[in-house]
């Protein structure tokens, strides 16, 4: 069985490492000069313990599965991952109702440890921290996701398997028999090939004749950083209740593997599908995305949350605002600008923003159309439910 996968991301690897060690022949493709150059290079760290996800959806079920594979890799390849918990603030008592909901999913779930503090047992885990109760999730954890899918790559190497950088997947056409693949100069013919692009998804799905029915829409998140010595007021992760309709909004502070604390990420639209900042623009992309009926639905539907986000963007006294909400010691010149990613959401045709992972399987072509986070935490636990997605007999 030789299988090709588009895409040198931490699910690309992860899957070309499951498959190559199942016995198939594995070449993984990518555009880019090196592997994990974009939302696994750029992310936040943090291994999700699945707290919030719809029971029983693919995100709950491979977030905790994921994130218990990820844990023994790093564990077994000496690879980053530090249990720093994660507190879920309640900063008034109005979200205090949200808090309690959230308490009862992650048990749901299966979350291990959770627990209900009140605004002394939130300050035990986060001296500097405020609010009038929190949820510890005390087996949240961060890792450096680049690290691992450098790891994952190692692998598959061992196995037999390559990854080829430099090479965009430019043609694709499947026949009853196989799928012959342009990359690049290369000229390659598999018998299954597997799609985990992030923000290159639609163009693969196009070239692949396999149109449907979502559409990747980019959403920049940018974060700051916190200078020394501020950096030492958070220990682990402080989030806010989510607001339930959009619950990847809310600006967190999350400590980094490197000891650094982020403050973010907020979500603004990004004007091109790698658009890293406001001067990335790209006509082409803009084009593509307003075309789509489902991005013009949603922006109607979202405009003043979309404006908002776009202010907190321009506005450093905003991102500050919101930090200072879970953490008052904080002044604005603690707060530094660093480097932000993109993330692939898609979205349907009725403006809906798809929440759960989607994967779609077009004859011996397999799309993964949404591996919006946590699929970094996920990534080991999606590769083994791919693999039993594509049975290895031609
Ligand atoms: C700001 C932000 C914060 C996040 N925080 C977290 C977090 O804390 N925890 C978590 O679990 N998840 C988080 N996520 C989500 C997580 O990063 C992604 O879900 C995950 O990295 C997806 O991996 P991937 O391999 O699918 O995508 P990617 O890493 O984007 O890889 C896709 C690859 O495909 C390549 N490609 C595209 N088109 C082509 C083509 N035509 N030919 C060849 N190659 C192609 C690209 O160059 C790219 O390298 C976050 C994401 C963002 C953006």
């Amino acid at each position: 069985m030789r299988i090709g996968i588009v895409g040198a991301g931490i699910l690309g690897l992860a899957v070309a490492r499951q498959m190559a060690r199942a016995g198939a022949e594995v070449t993984v493709l990518e555009k880019e000069p090196r592997i994990a150059a974009h939302q696994t290079g750029h992310n936040s760290g943090v291994v999700h313990a699945g707290i919030y996800y719809q029971p029983g959806s693919l995100k709950a079920t491979l977030c905790r599965e994921g994130m218990a594979m990820l844990r023994e890799y790093c564990a077994e390849h000496g690879l980053p991952y530090d249990e720093v918990g994660k507190l879920v603030v309640a900063s008034t008592r109005a979200e205090l109702p949200g808090l309690h909901r959230i308490a009862e999913r992650a048990r749901e779930n299966g979350v291990p440890g959770i627990a209900e503090l009140d605004a002394i047992g939130l300050r035990e885990v986060e001296p500097h921290a405020v609010g009038v109760a929190a949820v510890h999730s005390p087996h949240t954890a961060i890792t450096d996701f680049s690290a691992v899918a450098r790891r994952l790559a190692a692998d598959l190497a061992e196995a037999g398997g390559s990854v080829r950088l430099s090479r965009p997947v430019l043609a694709i056409k499947q026949t009853a028999d196989d799928v012959a693949v342009a990359a690049g100069p290369e000229r390659l013919t598999f018998d299954r090939l597997i799609s985990c692009a992030g923000l290159g998804t639609d163009q693969v799905a196009d070239l692949a004749r396999a149109g449907g029915d979502v559409r990747i829409v980019p959403f920049r998140g940018e974060y700051y950083r916190l200078a020394d010595p501020a950096r030492g007021l958070v220990r682990g992760l402080i989030y806010p209740v989510p607001d339930p309709r959009y619950p990847f909004l809310g600006v967190h502070l999350t400590r980094r593997i490197d000891g650094e604390v982020l403050v973010g990420p907020n979500a603004v639209p990004a004007l091109a599908l790698e658009g890293y900042s406001w001067a990335s623009a790209s006509l082409r992309d803009l084009r593509r995305i307003v075309a789509w009926p489902g991005a013009r639905r949603m922006a109607a539907e979202h405009w003043r949350t979309g404006l908002r986000e776009v202010y907190g963007s321009l506005a450093k006294r905003a991102f500050v605002a919101a930090a200072r909400r879970y953490v008052p010691e904080l002044a604005p010149a603690d707060l530094v600008r660093t480097q932000g990613g993109v993330r692939a959401q898609a979205v349907a045709r009725d403006g809906r923003l798809l929440d759960d992972f989607v994967i779609d399987v077009r004859g011996r072509i397999v799309l993964v159309r949404n591996a919006p986070s946590p699929a970094a935490t996920s990534s080991l636990a999606i590769a083994r439910h791919i693999a039993l997605t594509v049975p290895l007999t031609s």
